[in-house]
């Protein structure tokens, strides 16, 4: 299987990375050349642009910051449509809005090529370590046929349904986390102003029903007022727009979501959009003019 990947970015590189160590016959493609040397001195080819690529693969893989990207390589001028072969498949990883993701593949179909969505949780380090989790949206068929594929960059690959799926899961993923990461600040704060140390707070309630994984990570971050990204408050807000605007076309509530991206985006204006968002907790600081602790 001759596999194709643009976007080698914080997650494709590393992603490139583990396809070249599982031995699959890999094509780059990036407008950033760094990232490309790397892989190609791993092992892997190199495309002049995304045409070349798309002509010469069995499989073409996107990982792009957010829809327009994502349409602009496949579907727009000089696009991967243009040269692609009746029969290959596009497998889009980053994360975008569903909707997007269902046009893109609408194209793809007319010109006899199938699609998955199938973005991913876990961040760099398991991009780093092929331990990230995908969530994936399309035809059972082609989901069964590139399993292994999604599998050497991921110890979970679950599919959740017909295109789109995949990241409308990834979106209430990006919910969860950004509501938890925002109740863990304002609840230490809430205990450090009553007295007791965040620290105390921490490891005496991990361990029960408020405990979570977002806990885990994000708590001694604030702590430790260490907030080196991890993931950017920048790229929560892309999600969350996405969110916001899949769940207007769907008539979904999100009274909990639409006040965490205002806080988010205080945040940004603040200077904070390069940050961990960890730094919400920053938002209960400037209300409180009191920094969180241990
Ligand atoms: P990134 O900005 O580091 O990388 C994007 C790459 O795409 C860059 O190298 C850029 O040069 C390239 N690119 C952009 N437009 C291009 C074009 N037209 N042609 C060729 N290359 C182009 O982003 P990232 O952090 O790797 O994230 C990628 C996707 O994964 C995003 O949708 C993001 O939301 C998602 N994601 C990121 C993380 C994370 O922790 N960073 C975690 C989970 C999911």
């Amino acid at each position: 299987m001759k596999v194709g990947l643009i976007g080698l970015g914080i997650m494709g590189k590393p992603m490139g990375a583990n396809l070249l160590k599982k031995g699959y016959d890999l094509t780059v493609f990036d407008r950033n050349l760094t990232p490309v040397q790397e892989l190609v001195a791993a092992g892997a080819k190199s495309a002049a642009d995304v045409r070349e690529l798309a002509a010469s693969c069995d499989v073409v893989l996107t990982m792009l910051p957010n829809s327009p990207h994502v349409k602009n390589v496949v579907l727009e001028a000089g696009g991967v449509i243009e040269t692609i072969r009746e029969g290959s498949v596009v497998i889009d990883m980053s994360s975008i809005n569903p909707m997007a993701s269902r046009e893109i593949a609408a194209e793809l179909e007319k010109h006899g090529v199938k699609m998955l969505d199938a973005p991913v949780s876990g961040g760099e380090p398991k991009a780093v370590d092929g331990t990230l989790s995908f969530m994936v949206g399309g035809p059972e068929d082609v989901f069964e046929a590139h399993k292994e594929l999604l599998s050497s960059m991921g110890a979970s690959v679950v599919r959740c349904g017909e295109i789109g799926a995949g990241n409308v899961t990834k979106l209430c993923n990006q919910v969860v986390v950004a509501v938890n990461i925002a109740v863990v600040g304002e609840a230490l704060m809430l205990g450090q102003k009553a007295g007791v140390s965040p620290d105390a707070i921490y490891r005496a309630i991990r361990g029960g029903l408020a405990g979570s994984t977002v806990m885990d990570a994000k708590a001694p971050m604030m702590m430790d007022r260490n907030f080196n990204p991890g993931f950017r408050i920048d790229l929560h807000i892309k999600d969350l727009n996405n969110v916001l605007d899949t769940a207007k076309s769907v008539d979904a509530p999100m009274l909990l979501t639409n006040q965490v991206m205002e806080m988010m985006k205080v945040l940004h204006h603040d200077g904070e959009g390069q940050s961990d968002h960890s730094a919400l907790v920053k938002f209960y600081e400037k209300l409180t003019d009191e920094q969180i602790g241990r």
